[in-house]
């Protein structure tokens, strides 16, 4: 599902961020990265998400090589086959949590009564069906992230990718959140997790740990 062979990437300034990292997961694989500050985790993960290009090294999705795809052929990759969430939830604010989950389909192809039957059967999902007019402001933190959760699933995502989706939240909320992530897991869903709790990082069934841009050590629970 997700191949990185010695990818390294180094930024503007020489910081390299990925100093030469091999990485196997496969389909239906539920994996933690920790790791301190800086060690390269959110970089790996944009790798792995396509979101950017190594500086050197392989990155294969679904059997595709990256680096022989275009740019559109990359947004269409991860637009059908990847979902993401992230720490600050990223939500449109002033939008319903119908539509900033239905606006996540708009590059599906799907016409917007399906986008937004989709989104609805999402929302659903994450335990948020009576809360599909409520504005990002009318919702607590962790129903943010859930409709954040909602709408990176919405499209049916074969990978799900969560760079700290509970950094931002009370215990409780971070629990349900984790809880939703590995009910998706379940369905089979491939999910990959950024965490700096090690708790959670310890509860789930692989764990990768990262430091100065290399996997230091893999934990299998
Ligand atoms: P983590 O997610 O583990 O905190 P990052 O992957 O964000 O680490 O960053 C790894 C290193 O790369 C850090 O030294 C960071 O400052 C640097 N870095 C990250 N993004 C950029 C960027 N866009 N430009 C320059 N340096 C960056
Ligand atoms: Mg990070």
């Amino acid at each position: 599902m997700i191949e990185l062979t010695e990818v390294t990437k180094v930024y503007a300034g020489g910081v390299a961020a990925l100093a030469g990292v091999s990485l196997r997961i496969s389909a239906g694989e539920l994996v933690a990265i920790v790791g301190p500050s800086g060690s390269g985790k959110s970089t790996m993960l944009n790798m792995i998400g396509t979101l950017d290009r190594p500086t050197s090294g392989q990155v294969r999705i679904d059997r595709h090589d990256v680096a022989r795809l275009s740019d559109a052929g990359l947004s269409a990759l991860r637009a059908s086959r990847i979902g993401f969430v992230f720490q600050q939830f990223h939500l449109a604010s002033g939008v319903p949590a119908l539509d900033n989950v239905a606006d996540g389909l708009l590059y599906s192809g799907l016409r917007r009564s399906e986008r937004r039957r989709k989104a609805a059967a999402a929302l659903d999902r994450v335990g948020l069906g009576h809360r599909l007019d409520h504005e990002p402001h009318q919702l607590s933190g962790g129903e943010r992230q859930r409709v954040a959760v909602a709408r990176a699933v919405a499209g049916d995502p074969a990978v799900l990718l969560a760079d700290e989706p509970t950094g931002a939240l009370d215990s409780a909320s971070g629990a349900g959140v984790m809880q939703l992530l590995r009910d998706l897991h379940t369905t089979g869903t491939t999910v990959v997790i950024i965490t700096h709790d090690r708790d959670i990082a310890a509860s789930l069934p692989r764990q990768l740990h990262m430091r100065d841009g290399h996997i230091t050590q893999e934990v299998h629970a």
